[in-house]
Order: structure tokens, then C-alpha cells, then sequence
């Protein structure tokens, strides 16, 4: 079966609905369409998808739609949506299934720098259990190769980092977390049970 959205027909794919929903237990679906997330978005106004629209479309098994949309990318994790829904719809948690299958399934990224964001968040907490903002910056800026770039944006950023720096909110050697092994495990879970494409389950 096949839905017709803005002249392109999507395949109806029953089995990653249920997936999705397995995934991100976000009981998606109470929702009832009121667009109250939407309305409350801080980012919706650069997102092709509206949030309201990723739940139902994920709901549908429109996988095509949802797996290459810019929004799973572009949501902030605020939780101003979950904050408005009156069905208490964990939405971050339906973008969080999307941009995890998404990377496994080897789907060509809209938004390069927010899969880089992505990625460098995720290896420094695996690193250091904690985010480093400085680690995070270094690596992001590492990722873009901005790192010895010296466009407005990358000076700009170095200056930013400067002001923070002498404000003392960035630390050269921030703590680690001391049980890290539990970090680590997690990490070790999380591989084996979402391998990246083509690697298999372990
Ligand atoms: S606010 Fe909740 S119920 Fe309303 S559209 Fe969004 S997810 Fe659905
Ligand atoms: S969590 Fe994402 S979808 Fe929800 S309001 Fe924030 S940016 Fe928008």
C-alpha cells in the first residue's frame, strides 16, 4: 500500500512502524493531531517535516519520508514539545529511534553538520562519560573541518570560546566520570544491538 504526500507516493511499511514504536516506547499513538508541539517548536520554522507530522508519519510506517527528512537532524532534544503535548508524547524519543535507524541504515544525511554535532557528542560522553564542552567543540570543528578554517563562523566561534574560557566556563581538563566501565558497557550493548550497516548483529 502505498500514501500520496505532495505528489510522491511512500510505501506503507507496517513492520518499521511497529519497530519505531518498539524503539522509543513514546506512545505515540494517543496522538490526536492538535499540533501543539508544533505550535510550541523553536526549530519547526527550518524543518520540512513538522514535528505533529514525524509522529504521524512514523505511526504510518512512511519510512522513506521520515528516515531522509531534515527534521530528525534539525530537533533540538528541548522538549518544549513533550512539555505541550496533552498526551504526553515523548517526541524526542520517536526523533531519537529516526536518527538511530537513519545511521544504521547507512541513510544519506540531509544536515551534514548536525550528524557531525551527532557523532562528536556521543564519542566524547562515550570517552569521558560527560560532555566536555571543549572536547565537544575540538572534535565538532575537527568533523566540519573547520578546525583551521578561518571563515566568520570559525573565528567568530574561536572568540566565543576565548570570552567562555576567560568566564571560566570551559575547563582544559574537565573531570571524568569515575565508573565509567558502566558508560562503556552501554556503548558496548548499544553496537551489538544497532550494528552499523553492514556488520551484522553481533
Ligand atoms: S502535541 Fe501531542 S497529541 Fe498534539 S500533535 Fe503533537 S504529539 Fe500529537
Ligand atoms: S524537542 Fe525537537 S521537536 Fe520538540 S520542540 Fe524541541 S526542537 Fe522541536
Amino acid at each position: 500500500m502505498t500514501v500520496r504526500i505532495k505528489n510522491t507516493d511512500y510505501q506503507v511499511d507496517a513492520a518499521f512502524a511497529r519497530e519505531i514504536g518498539k524503539m522509543c516506547n513514546a506512545h505515540a499513538e494517543r496522538c490526536y493531531q492538535c499540533m501543539m508541539c508544533t505550535a510550541g517548536c523553536p526549530v519547526s520554522y527550518a524543518m520540512d517535516l513538522k514535528p505533529h507530522q514525524v509522529v504521524r508519519f512514523a505511526q504510518m510506517g512512511l519510512k522513506d519520508l521520515v528516515l531522509n527528512c531534515s527534521t530528525i537532524w534539525l530537533c533540538a532534544s528541548c522538549e518544549t514539545c513533550a512539555t505541550r503535548c496533552p498526551n504526553e508524547i515523548e517526541i524526542v524519543r520517536v526523533m531519537d529511534a529516526l536518527r538511530e535507524t537513519a545511521i544504521r541504515e547507512g541513510i544519506e544525511v540531509p544536515e551534514k553538520a548536525a550528524r557531525a554535532f551527532h557523532d562528536s557528542f556521543l564519542k566524547v560522553i562515550r570517552g569521558r562519560g560527560r560532555i566536555s564542552e571543549l572536547g565537544l567543540m575540538t572534535r565538532l570543528k575537527w568533523a566540519t573541518g573547520e578546525m583551521f578554517s578561518l571563515s566568520g563562523r570559525a573565528l567568530a566561534d574561536m572568540w566565543l570560546g576565548w570570552r567562555m574560557f576567560v568566564r571560566g566556563k570551559l575547563k582544559f581538563f574537565p573531570k571524568k566520570t569515575e565508573d565509567r566501565q558502566v558508560i562503556e558497557r552501554m556503548f558496548e550493548r548499544l553496537d551489538k544491538e544497532t550494528p552499523p550497516p553492514g556488520k551484522g548483529a553481533g
